[in-house]
């Protein structure tokens, strides 16, 4: 099973983060985190995100690190090296977490 996120549903329009309950800042955190690391490191065809498995939600007991990738325009798919969990990220671009211009190698 894919999670879908997009973005923008944690957002108002100004591209703050919305008043959130303490589950959604959690999976919140987890998506800022796999979109700064792949933001910067978007030529790569996969990312290891210093996360793990576990941090997406309160309870899971998976230690798998994050994988992602910048699989197509706007999207970027990430899952477990360990388990089934995996799923997409939309609209992250050009929010304050969007490091693509911002990166100097
Ligand atoms: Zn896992």
């Amino acid at each position: 099973m894919t999670l879908k996120a997009d973005l923008r549903h944690f957002l108002d329009e100004k591209g703050n983060e919305l008043e959130l309950t303490e589950q959604a800042k959690t999976v919140f955190k987890f998506l800022i985190k796999i979109v700064s690391s792949v933001s910067e490191n978007i030529e790569q065809p996969l990312i290891d995100v210093d996360l793990k498995c576990n941090t997406r939600a309160n309870g899971l007991s998976c230690k798998g690190d994050i994988e992602a990738a910048y699989i197509e325009i706007g999207i970027i798919e990430w899952h477990c090296d360990t388990c089934e969990a995996a799923g997409t990220i939309s609209n992250w671009q050009g929010s304050i977490w969007d490091n693509q211009e911002r990166t100097i190698h």
